[in-house]
């Protein structure tokens, strides 16, 4: 039957087209999910963003739950991946134990397995909120960048980012949500042993919503009320005599259990930070301290394991937000635990880019000429960072402020700089106390993810109020952090009005009578915080340009070139015998005739990435390995005549030079191949053994070292076969390319 379509129904044929096209691009035409940072987004608008992200950009991203808190707030793992690039060993290789969608302890692999990693978290400390913005502001970057930035576009299809902005949500929840700043985790514990759990945090007291400051006359106070504005509480200098009156400030809070004391017993629990396995110290302070156990938290077992089921991530950030600077590892050791090499890439190359961005200075020795120019730069995959020469404007406004203060000197853990040939800059440092030879702490994330996982781990102190506040001035004099406070006032006034400080009110007080309720809401007075807004953004923009410029590090692994040439044909054998290590392999299938061929397959592996597969003691960790060939073919058709299906190749250097460094000496993959080289077949006709041999490279293959390998494998194949060839790299991606005979 013809049927006539009206205009308007030939409309909606053309539209319904129009869609399906555009839909075929992912997420191309995804709506983009507004995100402001005029304020904080705390657990509640941080779980809202991520599952609208989720359901915008179903083909870049994926939200796995990854734990829950003693509380029974979920933590979220925001994966952003070309969900449909990438593959993974265990589609191309029959595993004997395939992993099963209903093992609830291994994750299936997915496409993105098979990409190299960058893992980014925020909020470990759940007062230290910034970084849970910064974790925002990147996937931000990321999802609304795909369908527009090619380089974006680039690390999206051929990477994986998995960001986490929240590690502690109860600490989040109620450090941003209540107000009561909470650096630890939030468990069950009775704190002061009175019988009753959780029973004495702060309190809003005037009911208005918010957790403040209560300001009351006392003989013992140390603050007086500023005479300029009168919402600014002074602190006196210890043993300052005044004729004012003498108040003390302290925080929005009552005695609710009676015992003389106020919010002695909250929800704090343990220091999340402390509780990774890598030098973990038990430092019987249960309440504040590294835990019972190593991963005795919630939230540090559930990146455990994470990690162990995503053993592709060589790149960790851990935002916190105390100081403005990163350091790398350790805390917990010194520096000569830390393989050269590794140390030159956090250093020379990371910690340089950092500093970079900060507009600080660094080590003159870091901008030394690599030891020896590798002459394999052709190949090289340059994602070229996003700052301007000179850096962004905000930069230079930094380096302008900056340039007065001159001279940076190396803090008190910065010095006995001598192994290494150089002091560390505030910006860039490890927390391990050289001077004193003593370490920072124990049981903290990024040295276990160095020690044990493998990766280029640091953490991020995000915030320093006097050096990164765009516009604020530098206070100097007696009375300098009474301008700073004013300055702060009148700032929230005039940016945010005024809806961060409470004008003081008369309250009388259930344990400490007459006062004062008001002040800065708690979590906007932080010292610790970016304050939301312009701030914050700055904060944000300059993190996000060096996540984004060690993303362009990771390593990517190809195949460039995979030729299969037949040698030797028959055409009329019942059955063909060759040899293979003293051993004579039968290659015939009943008495039918068969078609016999013996082929050398050739494969060139290359890593165009900048780093290395692994960092340098990244192969010889427990649950880490080498790179990875695998020859596949018809198994009931194809005998390996030398080499075995599977060969190790070592680990694949980068193709950037590491600053400082020695090029490579060669690597483990040479011997074995060199080896089956060496046994050659009996049966191939003498008029062919000349071009055999050249091909084989005269029976010798040099140890090979670098960024590329040569694989070479001899097989006998019966009839026909499909041959393919997969790479899988644990860091470095996993690659396939079909052969076809020639
Ligand atoms: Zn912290």
């Amino acid at each position: 039957m013809f049927m006539i379509l009206s205009p308007r129904k030939w409309a909606g044929t053309v539209l319904i087209l129009a869609v399906f096209l555009l839909g075929t691009a992912p997420d191309a035409m995804a709506q983009k999910v507004p995100i402001s940072f005029d304020d904080y987004h705390g657990y509640t608008g941080t779980v809202e963003y991520l599952q609208a992200v989720a359901r915008a950009y179903p083909n870049i991203t994926e939200l796995l739950e990854i734990g829950e808190s003693n509380m029974g707030r979920t933590m979220y793992v925001l994966v952003i991946s070309n969900m449909r690039t990438g593959t993974t060993i265990d589609r191309h290789i029959e595993l004997r134990n395939p992993r099963r969608e209903n093992v609830q302890n291994v994750t299936p692999m997915k496409s993105y397995h098979g990409k190299p990693g960058q893992w980014i978290d925020g909020g470990t400390h759940g007062n230290e909120y910034t970084g849970t913005e910064v974790c925002l502001y990147i996937i931000d970057k990321l999802v609304t960048g795909y369908s527009s930035d090619a380089e974006l576009k680039e690390l999206i299809d051929e990477c994986v980012f998995y960001i986490c902005p929240i590690v502690n949500p109860d600490g989040v929840y109620n450090s941003v949500e209540g107000g009561n700043s909470q650096r630890q985790n939030s468990m069950m514990n009775d704190d002061d042993n009175d019988g009753r759990i959780n029973e004495d945090g702060p309190d809003d007291l005037n009911g208005d919503g918010h957790i403040t400051s209560f300001r009351y006359k006392d003989p013992e106070g140390g603050y007086v009320i500023d005479d300029v504005d009168p919402r600014v509480m002074v602190r006196l200098a210890r043993g300052a005599e005044t004729t004012k009156d003498r108040y003390s400030v302290v925080r929005e809070d009552r005695d609710n259990d009676g015992d003389g004391r106020r919010g002695e017993d909250s929800e704090r629990g343990i220091d999340v930070n402390r509780n990774f396995p890598e030098g973990w110290y038990g430092d019987d302070n249960e309440k504040a301290g590294s835990g019972y156990y190593a991963a005795s938290a919630p939230e540090s077992r559930a990146i455990l394991e994470f990690f162990t089921n995503n053993t592709n991530i060589l790149l960790v950030q851990s935002f916190h937000t105390s100081g403005g600077f990163t350091y790398r590892p350790f805390a917990r050791w010194p520096d000569s635990r830390i393989d050269p090499k590794d140390l030159a890439i956090f250093d020379r190359v990371m910690g340089k880019k950092y500093c970079q961005l900060l507009g600080a200075e660094y080590p003159a020795e870091w901008d030394e000429e690599p030891a020896q120019q590798r002459t394999a730069q052709q190949g090289m995959r340059m994602r070229p960072g996003g700052t301007p020469p000179g850096g962004t404007p905000q930069q230079q406004m930094r380096q302008q402020r900056q340039a007065p203060g001159g001279q940076q000197t190396a803090r008190a853990s910065g010095g006995g700089g001598g192994a290494r040939g150089y002091d560390l800059p505030r910006e860039w440092t490890h927390p391990y106390n050289d001077t004193a030879d003593r370490p920072y702490g124990y049981g903290i994330f990024i040295d276990w993810a160095y020690a044990q996982f493998g990766s280029y781990s640091m953490t991020t102190e995000l915030w320093n109020r006097s050096k990164d506040f765009p516009g604020m001035p530098e206070f100097t004099g007696d009375d300098a952090q009474a301008q700073q406070a004013r300055w702060m006032i009148n700032y929230q006034d005039e940016h945010n009005d005024g809806a961060f400080f409470v004008p003081w009110q008369r309250y009388r007080h259930p344990d400490l009578g007459d006062g004062e309720i008001g002040g800065w809401i708690a979590q906007y007075n932080s010292r610790n915080n970016a304050f939301p807004g312009e701030a914050l953004l700055h904060v944000c923009d300059i993190h996000w340009q060096f996540e984004l410029f060690k993303a362009n590090l990771l390593p990517h692994v190809v195949i460039t070139d995979a030729t299969a040439e037949v040698l030797y044909e028959t055409n009329s054998a019942t059955e063909a015998s060759v040899t293979y290590q003293g051993d004579t392999a039968t290659i015939s299938r009943g008495k039918r005739m068969g078609s016999y061929k013996v082929v050398l397959v050739t494969v060139t592996i290359e890593n165009t990435g900048q780093l290395a597969t692994q960092v340098a003691r990244g192969a010889r960790l427990a649950g880490n390995r080498n790179d990875a060939v695998w020859l596949v073919g018809d198994r009931d058709r194809v005998t390996f005549l030398q080499g075995t299906a599977h060969q190790s190749i070592g680990v694949l250097e980068g193709v950037m030079p590491i600053p400082g460094i020695q090029s490579s000496a060669p690597a483990a993959g040479g011997a074995g191949q060199r080896q089956m080289m060496m046994n050659l077949p009996p049966n191939i006709p003498p008029q062919m053994m000349q071009q055999f041999m050249a091909r084989m490279g005269g029976g010798q293959s040099e140890a090979q070292a670098g960024n590329t390998r040569e694989v070479k494998w001899l097989i006998a194949i019966e009839g026909n076969s499909p041959l393919k060839v997969i790479v899988t790299s644990q860091r470095g991606g996993t690659h396939v390319k079909e052969i076809t005979l020639r």
